[in-house]
């Protein structure tokens, strides 16, 4: 699916409702560009208002692969950018993905 978005094949709208996601843009330190959490079956992925456009969108990609990778279970991603095993596993997981 993450493939698909990456290839063009799909766009950010359908993703996200495919996996039943929504972003929002909030003030956060600027340390974190971005986590994901599931709240009663919704992936809620925020993002870091102050990031440019490209940021945004590379953050929006590394938290739907921790959606598509089904990380959300197994540890509490709000401090996710210190949980360095996840978060080469999500960054690894793009870089497949774009080979
Ligand atoms: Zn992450």
């Amino acid at each position: 699916m993450l493939k698909d978005l990456l290839n063009g094949f799909m766009t950010q709208k359908e993703i996200l409702a495919y996996y039943n996601a929504n972003v929002s843009y909030k003030e956060l330190p600027k340390w974190i560009n971005g986590f994901v959490f599931n709240y009663k079956g919704i992936n809620n992925i925020i993002i870091n208002k102050n990031l440019s456009y490209y940021k945004r969108k590379n953050t929006i990609i590394h938290e739907l692969a921790h959606i598509e990778l089904n990380q959300l279970n197994r540890v509490d991603r709000v401090f996710e950018t210190s949980i360095n095993k996840y978060e080469d596993e999500a960054d690894r997981y793009i870089k497949f993905l774009l080979n």
